[in-house]
């Protein structure tokens, strides 16, 4: 018995560990956690949300294969046409069957790192390559070098991220239409939009182009906005004549039942949301100013839920580590090429904030 070959090599993806599993490691209460790790948003759903869950009539039911009333409202939120759309267990699910949908062994996809962990994972879970064009050191993309990697290794797609995750910069419009200008099909993740600009994003966003241009896909997502990481659900915008191929493509019941309601009704709070979303950013910019005072970090500016930190004169493992255990505060540590002794810290609620700026200054 024997597994595909090109899986034996493939590196374990290493996924946030779950709330229960925290807490039971440190010896604290799930409420006692301040969970700073994984960009969740912590006010949760709505409460109209978690009142239209509680109600739900039809679990027995399979969902509509289309989510055709979900789409529907998804049009009207994004100014798009629902024909474009096509809802997703997370963009996570979007993201992998688009590899599976465009990727033969062998391929390549092209993306610009640091950024999003599940670009060169899922890809090599298809068996193709990832060409990686690193960022400049201040996160802003390398034009030239990624111009050239277009036309020597024809990427089959391009993944690239605004608000870049794990740093939070944002592509300004220029760069982004040199971007679209390549010969070559953009998946444009969008995960943290709605933090970044105005609107929740609807000044910035490129999804209201996906009708006109051909190689401009946009993904987006309910986890981090209106709070809905643990039901999944995303979308994504593609061109028309992509469409077929993803609905032959996809899982019949992608989507559940209760991510589809919690998303609808989502769709018909956006005011609400726009509030949750305002505070938090607010709180972002205390955290921010807060983190400037702390000596041994070095806060990057960030359009999204998080703030990526150097670290200076000690290490970053260790600070990690004693947050943890001592502090019961979890955030993301990087270790990797480009973002050596690097921290990112989600932004939570103001009592969060306290909690992990006196752990900051205390150790
Ligand atoms: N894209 C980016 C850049 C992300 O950071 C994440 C989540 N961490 C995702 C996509 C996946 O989002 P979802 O929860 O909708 O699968």
């Amino acid at each position: 018995m024997k597994t595909r070959t090109h899986l034996e090599a493939l590196p374990a993806y290493t996924p946030i560990e779950p709330f229960e599993v925290l807490s039971a490691r440190i010896g604290r209460e799930p409420a006692q956690i301040v969970k700073l790790d994984a960009n969740e948003n912590p006010y949760g759903p709505l409460p109209v949300v978690r009142e239209a869950l509680g109600k739900m009539e039809f679990l027995h039911i399979y969902p509509d294969p289309e989510s055709r009333a979900l789409r529907k409202s998804l049009a009207a939120f994004t100014g798009i046409g629902a024909e474009y759309l096509l809802a997703g267990s997370g963009a996570d699910e979007l993201i992998d069957l688009l590899m599976r949908v465009f990727l033969e062994p062998g391929d390549c996809i092209l993306s610009c790192p640091p950024t999003f962990g599940m670009y060169p994972f899922d890809a090599e879970l298809n068996a193709a390559r990832c060409i990686e064009v690193s960022r400049n050191a201040d996160f802003s993309l390398d034009i030239k070098s990624i111009r050239e990697a277009v036309m020597t290794y024809k990427p089959k797609l391009f993944f690239i991220t605004s608000p870049n995750n794990p740093d939070g910069s944002v592509i300004s419009p220029e760069i982004m239409d040199e971007l679209l200008s390549l010969p070559v099909l953009v998946v444009l993740d969008e995960a943290y939009i709605e933090f970044a600009g105005e609107n929740l994003g609807a000044s910035l966003s490129r999804i209201r182009e996906v009708p006109t241009r051909e190689n401009l896909i946009v993904l987006r997502t309910f986890s981090k906005w209106a709070g809905l990481a643990g039901l999944r659900i995303g979308c994504g915008a593609f061109p028309l004549w992509l469409m077929s191929t993803l609905w032959k493509s996809k899982q019949p019941y992608n989507v559940n039942v209760a991510a589809s309601v919690a998303a609808q009704v989502s769709l018909e709070h956006t005011n609400e949301l726009a509030e949750v979303v305002e505070l938090l950013k607010n709180e972002r910019t205390r955290l921010f100013a807060a983190l400037q005072t702390i000596p041994y970090l070095k806060p990057y500016p960030t359009q999204s839920n998080f703030i990526l930190c150097q670290v200076t004169g000690r290490d970053a493992a260790e600070l990690k580590s004693r947050l943890a255990q001592e502090h019961g505060v979890f955030i993301r540590y990087f270790n990797k090429h480009g973002l050596r002794d690097h921290i990112r810290i989600s932004v939570g609620r103001p009592e969060d904030t306290d909690v992990l700026i006196e752990a900051l200054k205390s150790l």
